[in-house]
């Protein structure tokens, strides 16, 4: 059976990519995704043919991709991080309903979570809660449920798509949810551009926090009571006795 793949590419630079994801793209024809990751590959991988479709027009890319397919063509759809993680593994899927001569192999990338929390020290260490701030496809009143809940759980909550233009103050509606369960000195995070040009992260309290500016290629990570400062970074303690 012809089968697309469905390939995580990591935060961005070709060393975060793994192996079978190197190998993966390698052995396509033709590689689909969101603008921002087909010009991040495209040195990486100049024989390819790269197609996209711009934000919002999703459905259209998955559709491209299974087109492709038809045509004879080994195709990969890619996505930043990880498929599976707020990307596009899920919507293929769906719309593979109306394919069911083509199948689908996902390959697992590195999520933004993952590779944030590296650059910041070891703020995951314990349980952790990871939340998207978006309410394009998720009701606001959903998502902060899922905050306050995270938040009362004492969770390290990690949050993806802090914010947009459309969107400037929900980092801050997201601070003071938390800061009903936890201190202002809380120690949070931020990550922006991991593995890309302008890589930065900084560490914040949790009242500083709720005042800070934030864009779309940021990770935000708040600690829970456990979490400390350490030599500059950014780490929850598990408990070990040292
Ligand atoms: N599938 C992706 C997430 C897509 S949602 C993954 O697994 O990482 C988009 C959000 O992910 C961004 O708003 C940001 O919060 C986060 N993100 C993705 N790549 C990032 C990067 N290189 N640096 C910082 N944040 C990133």
């Amino acid at each position: 059976m012809r089968k697309i793949f469905i390939v995580g590419i990591g935060p961005g630079s070709y060393e975060q990519m793994t192996i079978q994801a190197v190998r993966t793209l390698e052995g396509c024809d033709t590689i689909v995704g969101y603008p921002v990751y087909v010009d991040l590959m495209k040195p990486h991988f100049p024989d390819k043919v790269f197609l996209s479709t711009p934000m919002t027009q999703e459905v259209q890319r998955c559709k491209m991709c299974f087109e492709e397919a038809k045509q004879g063509k080994t195709v990969a759809m890619i996505c930043g991080g990880d498929a599976g993680v707020y990307g596009m593994a899920g919507l293929m899927y769906e719309v593979g309903r109306d394919y069911p001569d083509i199948g689908l192999e996902t390959v697992c990338g590195v999520t933004a979570a993952v590779s944030g929390a590296a650059v910041l020290g070891a703020p995951l260490i314990q349980d952790f809660a990871v939340i998207s701030l978006s309410d394009l496809l998720t009701p606001w009143e959903t998502i902060e449920k899922r905050i306050l809940a995270a938040a009362q759980a004492d969770m390290v909550i990690c949050l993806y798509n802090p914010s947009s233009r459309r969107r400037s103050d929900f980092l801050k509606r997201a601070c003071d949810l938390v800061l009903r369960f936890a201190f202002e000195e809380t120690v949070c995070g931020v990550t922006k551009n991991i593995g890309r040009d302008g890589e930065a992260c900084c560490l914040y309290s949790l009242k500083e926090l709720r005042e800070i500016g934030v864009d779309m290629f940021t990770t935000v990570f708040i600690g829970n009571s456990q979490t400390v400062v350490l030599d500059g970074k950014m780490v929850t303690r598990r408990g070990y006795r040292i």
